[in-house]
């Protein structure tokens, strides 16, 4: 976008591919998504069209497991009818802070919603909806929702996100991958600086002095879209806030498992739970079937194990494991460092500062809405 405007871009990047969450695997001509599978929305279509790759919105079907492995519904009869009016009541109560939900970046938290999402529904006796989006916030990786504060929930899962989920709307899938995004991306790009680790971010007079390993360089304005490690930026009121962004260790197991109908799978009994499978979803490419696993926590032999053998538990024969792949997920703010204005005074001090945090750090990462995010930045900045 920015080069479009003819500004010359430079992008330091601490991995030797660019990507970070969103990564594809090739194995001939079966894909594997290790990171971001599909989106929800309409916003990046936009992007896709303009960028000619190809799309498809395909319907998803899911089960939910019990702590048995035994299938088991996600609502029971009587809910699903009562759904309706907690579906009104909720849309009702959600009004009253649209202006701390319905913004593309985070901004002023209304401090009703600094509480766990639990909490919020039940004081409010929704407890359906609830049971509703338990199972997908815990297992997209956005964690339990004991903890997940109401604010994030009601930004991730807006009425229209819920009201979608319920009507088992198509979803979109990139046919080759969201490494082509990727590289059909970077190919407009015409500086990028590979396994280069920012280490020091600085004002300096009109300029900004960044640091790597191997030197530095002066620029007009330092765009951060990732969280850095304390210290990196020299300026306290971002470090501050950047040593408050916190993220979920999260984990991707692949296989290639034996070729039948297997649905996207959720386990109840784990929802939120750490170093316990989440749930799964599969790939039928070229006769072979591929199924992608999560789990919060960090990559280890029992934690694999204890997904391999869940999924086995489930009754499905695995092949072999293709790769188990540590990330950190969804940058937020635990619930001792939530402030009503803590996102407000970041968008704020970028209007008048050449460091500017922008993306994930101040919207919800959802690559749709990163899109619209980041597009919005750049035509009210540039
Ligand atoms: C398993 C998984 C599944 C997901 N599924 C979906 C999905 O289905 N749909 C969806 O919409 N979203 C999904 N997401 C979320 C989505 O992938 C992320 O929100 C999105 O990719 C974040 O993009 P980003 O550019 O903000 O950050 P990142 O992807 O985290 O990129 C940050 C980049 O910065 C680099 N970096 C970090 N520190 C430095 C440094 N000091 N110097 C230089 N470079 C640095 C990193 O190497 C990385 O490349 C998923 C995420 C995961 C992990």
């Amino acid at each position: 976008m920015l080069e479009k405007k003819g500004i010359g871009v430079t992008v330091y990047e601490k991995q030797e591919h660019i990507g970070g969450h969103c990564r594809t695997l090739i194995n001939k001509d079966n894909l594997v998504e290790l990171g971001t599978v599909f989106c929800f929305s309409q916003h990046i279509k936009e992007l896709l069209i303009e960028l000619d790759v190809d799309y498809t919105e395909r319907f998803t079907y899911r089960n939910f497991l019990d702590e048995h492995f035994s299938k088991v519904e996600h609502l029971s009869r009587e809910n699903v009818s009562a759904l309706t009016d907690e579906l009104i009541k909720l849309e009702k109560i959600l009004k009253k802070y649209t202006s701390s939900l319905n913004t593309i970046n985070y901004g002023h938290i209304h401090e009703d919603l600094m509480v766990p999402l639990i909490d919020f529904l039940r004081n409010n006796e929704l407890e359906i909806i609830c049971g509703l989006l338990a199972p997908h916030l815990s297992s997209f990786g956005f964690g339990n929702i004991c903890e997940l504060q109401a604010y994030y929930a009601f930004n991730i899962f807006n009425m229209d996100t819920i009201q979608s989920l319920i009507r088992g709307d198509r979803l979109l899938f990139v046919n080759k991958g969201m490494d082509e995004v990727i590289s059909k991306l970077s190919q407009n790009i015409s500086d990028i600086r590979y396994s280069i680790e920012v280490k020091n971010i600085e004002s300096t007079y009109e300029k900004v002095k960044v640091e790597t390993e191997y030197g530095s360089e002066l620029f007009d304005k330092v765009l951060i879209t990732t969280k850095l490690p304390k210290d990196v930026i020299k300026d306290d009121l971002y470090n501050q806030l950047m040593k408050k962004i916190d993220t979920n260790p999260y984990i991707t197991c692949a296989y290639e498992v034996e070729n039948r109908n297997i649905v996207t799978t959720y386990y109840k009994a784990n929802l939120g739970q750490s170093e316990k499978i989440q749930f799964f979803h599969t790939f039928r490419q070229n006769n072979k079937t591929t199924l992608v696993a999560y789990a919060y926590g960090s990559v280890s032999k029992e934690l694999v194990g204890s997904i391999t053998a869940d999924i086995e538990n489930s009754g499905i024969h695995i092949k072999h494991l293709i790769t188990a792949k540590q990330w950190y997920i969804f940058p937020h703010l635990k619930a001792q460092n939530l402030t009503p204005n803590f996102y407000k005074d970041i968008l704020e001090r970028q209007k008048v500062s050449n460091i500017c945090l922008i993306g994930s750090l101040v919207s919800r990462p959802a690559i749709s809405n990163l899109y619209a995010s980041i597009k919005q930045f750049i035509s009210q900045t540039f």
